[in-house]
């Protein structure tokens, strides 16, 4: 028998569950959120890895590292020069925590609005939709929901021979902790963490090296993004060694020494730190108690069909927890489509026009398919891009590397992916996610009045290419 019974328990309260909690007391249920965080200070910090050690703060250093690195590269031509430059890390992470303690709170203030009952602790599912809540501080109780979501969401991987230390051996946690500059940084992985923290610490004087495995960085966008990225990475300084194989890492007198094979040679460099990137995995472990019902996928990622309903009847789960892009957004509104589900209103998320940011410099956004993936699908399709270079805008702000691509399907024009490698690709890319979803085809975007001059310019203008009539380029 349980202390309490709820409509919704929500176990975990990252972009998925806290978002689903708040949607499902709108909807006037009775919820209980638990999430396990805490900051360093022992208070509840909700807003799960994106808030605390993943989005929001390595968005907050990329940002602060960026402002240093445009006055020590790029003021001067605009005339604007500066003596005596410095580059405090402290109070730079300091701005960081602040800004999530503030966000933290912020959370906190809206659970006590939308009158959710938080519980700051662990929560594990048990059979017939229980669930056991252990406090961090105080008793622990069991409750039961009428329906439960899972958004445990997920932990990194580690590789063999290689030791997370927290000190110097780290993953995103670490890496967004360092006191000072590392003076040689290694990264193990060069996707998408590898390349944000990669380029933070490069920007503040790091020499930065990363391993990465696959023989082609960012697979999954077209080779001409991935080669403009590249080039741009290779101008800022950062070492990509593609096709290398880390086989270990030891410390040795305050160092990290690492074992790798490139093109079939064994070697070893030393770093001050070294950083651990290599994906992520869903974050089951202690979640769910063996008679749960809830069935796990081989990968151990929770098995749900595509509204996100779990094996066990009444039981949910989202965001990194199962499959999909593990992204914050993407959790966020499989949350609230769960939720009006449950309500019985239409929730719905579509899978394929989920955006996708890297927020390197300059910025690499996507949307739907890529040329290499409709390809392999058969799909007759036209192609329009056109380079931020020949914008205005872009020349104006000195930033003017990259361009937008947009595909369309040859015969009806429907667009059906889009990417933009260049400057505020990730605030660009709204607009094709909203053409995409609306149905549109490129001819509607070549349309549109688009602001002069701007960014997006270059938008209109890979829409009027793909039928070979951009007006700034030669087509
Ligand atoms: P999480 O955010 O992981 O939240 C789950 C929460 O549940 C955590 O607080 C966890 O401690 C808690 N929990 C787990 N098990 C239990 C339990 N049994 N009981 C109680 N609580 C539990 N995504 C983007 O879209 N944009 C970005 O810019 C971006 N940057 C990132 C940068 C880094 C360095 C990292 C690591 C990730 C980044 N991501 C980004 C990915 C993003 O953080 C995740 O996709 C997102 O947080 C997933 O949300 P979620 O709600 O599924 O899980
Ligand atoms: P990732 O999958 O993006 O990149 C991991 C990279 O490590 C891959 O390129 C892989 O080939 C490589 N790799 C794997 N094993 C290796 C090995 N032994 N040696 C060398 N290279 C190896 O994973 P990530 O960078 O750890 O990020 C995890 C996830 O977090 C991302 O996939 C993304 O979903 C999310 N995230 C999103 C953002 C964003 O939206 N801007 C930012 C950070 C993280």
């Amino acid at each position: 028998m349980s202390d309490k019974e709820f409509d919704l328990i929500v176990i975990g309260g990252g972009p998925g569950g806290y978002v689903a909690a708040i949607r499902a007391a709108q909807l006037e249920m009775k919820v209980l959120l638990i999430d396990d965080r805490q900051d360093e200070d022992g208070k509840p910090a909700p807003g799960g890895t994106c808030l605390n050690v993943g989005c929001v703060p390595s968005k907050a250093l990329l940002d602060s590292s960026k402002h240093y690195h445009h006055i020590e590269h790029d003021y001067a031509a605009h005339g604007i020069s500066v003596d005596g430059l410095q580059m405090d890390v402290g109070t730079m992470i300091d701005r960081k925590r602040k800004v999530i303690k503030q966000l933290n709170g912020g959370l906190m203030q809206l659970f006590k609005a939308n009158k959710i009952e938080f519980a700051n602790g662990r929560g594990k599912l048990l059979a017939g939709r229980e669930v056991e809540v252990s406090p961090n501080d105080g008793e622990g109780y069991t409750a039961k929901g009428k329906q439960v979501i899972l958004a445990a969401g997920s932990v990194p991987f580690t590789i063999p021979n290689v030791e997370i230390d927290g000190e110097h051996v780290v993953d995103n946690v670490g890496a967004l902790e360092f006191g000072e500059v590392p003076e040689r940084l290694g990264v193990i992985g060069a996707g998408v963490i590898g390349l944000e923290m990669g380029s933070v610490w490069k920007r503040l004087g790091a020499e930065v090296i990363l391993f990465e495995a696959m023989e082609e960085l960012l697979p999954v966008v077209d080779p001409d993004m991935s080669r403009a990225a590249a080039r741009e990475f290779k101008k800022q300084g950062l070492d990509i060694r593609l096709g290398t194989k880390v086989s270990g890492a030891e410390l040795a007198d305050g160092k990290v020494r690492v074992s790798f094979v490139e093109k079939g040679e064994e070697k070893t460099e030393t770093f001050d730190k070294l950083l651990v990137a290599v994906g992520r995995k869903a974050a089951s472990e202690g979640l769910l108690a063996e008679d749960c019902g809830v069935e796990l996928t081989e990968r151990g990622q929770v098995k749900v069909d595509q509204d996100c309903r779990t094996t066990a009847d009444g039981v949910w789960a989202i965001g990194d927890l199962v499959r999909g892009p593990m992204l914050a957004h993407k959790a966020s509104e499989e949350g609230v489509a769960v939720v009006e589900t449950i309500a019985g209103q239409h929730g719905h998320i579509n899978l394929d026009h989920v955006p996708w940011v890297i927020y390197t410099d300059p910025e690499i956004a996507w949307v739907g398919k890529t040329e290499k993936q409709l390809k392999e699908d058969g799909v007759d399709y036209k192609a329009g891009s056109f380079p931020f270079a020949a914008t205005g805008r872009g020349l104006a702000m000195g930033e003017a590397a990259g361009h937008v691509k947009i595909l369309a399907d040859a015969e009806t024009d429907r667009i059906l992916g889009a990417q933009i490698i260049g400057p505020t690709a990730s605030e660009m890319i709204a607009e094709l996610v909203v053409a995409m979803e609306f149905a549109g085809a490129s001819e509607d975007l070549a349309r549109i009045v688009h602001a002069h001059p701007t960014l997006s310019e270059a938008i209109h203008e890979a829409a009027l290419a793909v039928d070979k009539r951009a007006i700034h380029k030669a087509n």
